[in-house]
């Protein structure tokens, strides 16, 4: 017999599509307040959302009269006409969320909006109002969820462990804080607050609130805007880096997205600044003409399409670069000191500053919850014991409190000529001053940038400057590198060797880079040599750059001791290249000591 479902289990049904776990139960009521236009929410949750989820916000409120109509199907305030559909910009329209999340769990609401002098509670058990009354309470609108599926036990063992439910809750909280600067966030799990946000519209004080892990001085600025697209936010500085892209987010139009070709964007943005297998953090907004991107929605993640996908990725790549070049961007030595403990030996002290330079292994990934530092929530957050579950608890005032000291990266591009050299130490590390700060150069890490960019420098120019031998050099090749010896033997004519075959599989070279030296010439047109194979393919200029990267490394010596004159030599072309502070492996060319962290050390400050 066919029949009519009974109207709460065809809300059951229709909830288990939209209601999938804790985080869409928590999307919902935060986009909710969000367009109930409230710049203060405090989201709660424990278990992972499973048993209690609360979201607080001084938005509009509902009106008595209204309370049981928000939670029947089809009710939403935000469109009236199916035309309207088109037009919509705020984040929810269906209006059937609150619907959907009443029908699975026990719902408690709490509202007022600011004419009425009382508010209104409204419980729902499974879909069904079990109490109203009025109510004494703030403007704006408390949901309390417990027990999530307690009448539909089936779905529970869809949900995942409360650690996974809560870490994609404290992601998306995480994200929409960044997105709406404006407004504050709070986020308590289990009892703990795991940030608190201003909503002060300040883009990097939100940033360091929200991602505790994240230290302000490796962090650079990006501001860039060209034909129409527009990209802002804050990146890491090559001193900063993970192991995985979780730390990359992407924001296209205000809302999260994933997007490789963004990710490409980012990764030539950083070429030759970082180890493969490193990964910069990036807090990127971009901006771009809604009809030029095709948006697809996952989920639990959004997937955007590019119309034009090389510009995308080539504009985000300079801005990157920009930001990297212009700004002051030499590996700050004092951060690695940053929560130093007091009993430090000088071994350890020399591990921190070095030891990050060294191929590490994978880091541990440390569950968000682990990171929270409570020693800064306790200085930020005002009268942390008043926080309670308490469905008013928003309502006393927040983030007027003492503010964490921000502190904004310098802007100044780094200025060689301030640079005084006083020595060199271990016959490797230059040492050298400025107004401000103590700097360590490796002679060899700086050298290998200098010959790096000369030879790509070389080989883009049409003009060579060579300088002819004496006597040829006479260099040896594998039956198989000669036999396709008309490929290399042009791709070192364009770095500035002049080189001819001599005999079978020996060939004669005349004259070298004027820049050379005769023993590196020797070492790096061997090393060049070594490097090809049978796939490579030389007519690829990215893969030129990366054989021209590998061979310098055996060009470059280290630990020559060199005079006074030649370092200032060294200095002066370090100066002149694009990419001054990391050699073209990615290791810093400079570490600098604050004067400040100096003083710090010998604790006179
Ligand atoms: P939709 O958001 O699609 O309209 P919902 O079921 O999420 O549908 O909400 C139904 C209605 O309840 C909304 O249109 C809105 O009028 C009201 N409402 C829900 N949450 C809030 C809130 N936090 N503050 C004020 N009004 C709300
Ligand atoms: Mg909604």
């Amino acid at each position: 017999m066919i029949k009519v479902l009974d109207k709460n289990v065809a809300d059951k049904i229709a909830a288990g599509e939209v209601i999938e776990r804790p985080i869409s139960i928590v999307k919902e009521l935060v986009e909710n307040a969000l367009d109930a236009g409230a710049d203060n929410l405090v989201v709660e949750i424990k278990n992972g959302g499973k048993t209690y989820i609360r979201v607080t916000d001084n938005g509009c409120g509902i009106p008595c009269e209204e309370v049981e109509t928000a939670f029947l199907r089809h009710a939403t305030s935000k469109i009236e006409t199916a035309s309207d559909l088109d037009a919509i910009d705020t984040l929810g329209f269906r209006g059937e969320a609150l619907a959907s999340i009443a029908a699975v769990t026990r719902t408690e609401l709490v509202t007022k909006t600011a004419d009425r002098k009382t508010g209104t509670r409204l419980v729902l058990h499974g879909g069904a109002v079990i109490l109203k009354e009025q109510t004494g309470c703030p403007d704006g609108t408390t949901i309390v969820i417990t027990d999530l599926f307690y009448n539909t036990p089936a779905r529970l063992k869809f949900m995942k462990t409360d650690s996974a439910e809560s870490g994609l809750i404290i992601d998306f909280i995480s994200q929409m804080a960044l997105a709406y600067k404006n407004v504050k966030f709070r986020l308590i799990n289990n009892g703990k607050i795991l940030f608190s946000t201003l909503g002060d519209g300040n883009r990097l004080n939100t940033i360091l609130r929200v991602y505790n892990d994240v230290d302000a001085r490796n962090m650079v600025p990006v501001s860039f805007k060209e034909d129409g697209i527009e990209i802002e936010g804050y990146i890491s500085t090559p001193a900063f880096s993970k192991t995985t892209r979780g730390s990359q987010i992407f924001f296209v139009n205000g809302r999260v997205v994933s997007s490789k070709v963004i990710e490409r964007g980012v990764t030539a943005g950083y070429k030759e600044r970082l180890f493969e297998g490193r990964y910069p953090v990036t807090y990127l907004f971009l901006h771009v003409d809604p009809h030029t991107i095709d948006v697809n929605i996952h989920p639990n993640k959004r997937e955007v399409r590019f119309d034009h996908e090389t510009l995308v990725t080539d504009f985000i790549s300079r801005a990157i670069r920009d930001a990297l070049s212009t700004k002051d961007a030499v590996v700050d030595a004092g951060n690695l000191f940053r929560n130093m403990d007091k009993k430090i030996s000088p071994s350890k002290v020399y591990e921190r500053v070095f030891e990050p330079f060294r191929e590490k292994e994978p880091e541990k990934i440390s569950r968000k919850e682990d990171q929270v530092d409570i020693k800064q929530l306790l200085s930020t957050i005002e009268n942390p014991a008043s926080e309670e579950t308490s469905t008013k608890a928003i309502h006393h005032e927040e983030g007027t409190g003492p503010s964490i000291e921000i502190y904004e990266p310098q802007l100044k591009p780094f200025d060689f000529s301030e640079l005084e050299i006083t020595g060199v130490i271990f016959d490797t590390y230059i040492t050298a001053v400025d107004g401000s700060s103590f700097y360590l150069i490796d002679q060899h890490a700086a050298h290998e940038r200098i010959f790096y960019e000369k030879l790509v420098g070389e080989y883009e120019s049409s003009e060579k400057a060579r300088q002819s031998l004496l006597v040829p050099l006479i260099i040896n090749v594998s039956l198989a590198v000669s036999e396709n010896h008309f490929d290399w033997l042009d791709a070192l004519a364009k770095m500035g060797f002049t080189i001819d075959e001599f005999g079978s599989g020996t060939f004669r070279i005349t004259e070298i880079p004027m820049f050379m030296e005769l023993s590196e010439a020797e070492d790096f047109v061997n090393q060049f040599i070594e490097n090809i194979n049978d796939s490579t393919n030389l007519s690829n200029k990215v893969v030129i750059d990366k054989l021209i990267m590998m061979s310098c490394k055996a060009a470059v010596k280290a630990n020559d001791v060199l005079r006074m004159d030649e370092i200032r030599a060294l200095i002066n072309d370090l100066s002149s290249c694009i990419n001054p502070f990391s050699c073209p492996h990615g290791r810093p060319t400079f570490i600098r000591l604050t004067h400040y962290e100096i003083e710090k050390m010998f604790k006179r400050v």
